[in-house]
């Protein structure tokens, strides 16, 4: 699990744990070595735009037995801002973190998993719509459903399932800190977060349990798929 230091990706690989998987979680963060040790899981510290780094993070979690589930969840989400004040550096760091990263997870994932296997792509609701003053972010998220339908019918055939979780707005660290300044000027966080029809706060464990069903055999025909976990704000 990518990114599994905080977050999304914490409560999806405390949620493989329970369901029996021996998981291990790259992030950069050297917390990560906590949340890892509170729930049994391996740590690698790893930027995953190394690729070295990378190589050497997925080669650990497969060991000599190899992998059967990858979860590029690692990402990014700075404010973009309006279209006019976006730089050229800022657009490429996006897109070198949540997309070619995210490709090299894949290749690298994929040349470990000799019985077959299953890779899910953190998307977002962003790479699904527009959205202003998100257009770096969304054009990224975008890249990933597109790469994710593509890597599934590649790697189909070796056995390799390729979904993507699109999903809304989560209560996550990094949701926190985008939101600090709508917070300071008194907007209501926690209203805002659940600001959607099924009237929830979208929570990390919502996304782990959706992770959970596309790596299971009931989705053994699932594959290309995106799943919108969104509580219906995009319908
Ligand atoms: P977060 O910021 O709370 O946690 C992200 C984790 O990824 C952190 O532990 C961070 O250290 C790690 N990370 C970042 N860059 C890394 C790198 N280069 N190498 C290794 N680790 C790195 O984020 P989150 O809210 O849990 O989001 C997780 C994923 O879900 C991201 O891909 C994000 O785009 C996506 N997403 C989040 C939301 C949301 O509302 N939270 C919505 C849609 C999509």
């Amino acid at each position: 699990v990518t990114g599994g230091a905080h977050g999304i990706g914490a409560a999806i690989a405390a949620r493989l744990i329970e369901a029996g998987a021996t998981v291990t979680i790259a992030d950069l963060d050297p917390r990560g070595a906590d949340s890892a040790a509170a729930i049994g899981a391996q740590f690698v510290a790893c930027d995953i735009t190394d690729t070295e780094q990378l190589a050497n993070a997925v080669a650990t979690a497969a060991g000599s037995e190899g992998l059967d589930i990858s979860i590029n969840n690692a990402g990014i989400f700075p404010t973009t801002g309006p279209v006019a004040s976006v730089a050229d550096d800022f657009v490429s760091r996006m897109l070198d973190v949540n997309v070619r990263a995210q490709f090299s997870a894949t290749r690298e994932a994929a040349a470990h998993m000799p019985r077959g296997g299953s890779i899910v792509n953190m998307a977002s609701i962003a790479g699904l719509g527009g959205g202003a003053n998100i257009s770096a972010y969304a054009a990224s998220k975008a890249a990933v459903v597109s790469m994710t339908h593509a890597h599934a019918i590649e790697l189909g055939p070796s056995g390799i399932r390729v979904n993507a979780i699109a999903p809304g707005i989560i209560d996550t660290p990094g949701v926190q800190e985008q939101l600090e300044p709508l917070r300071s000027s008194g907007v209501d966080i926690g209203k805002r977060i659940a600001a959607n029809p099924v009237g929830l706060a979208g929570q990390p464990d919502h996304i782990a349990r959706a992770v959970l069903f596309l790596v299971s055999g009931l989705a053994a025909f699932v594959s290309g798929h995106v799943l919108v976990v969104d509580g219906g704000s995009t319908a």
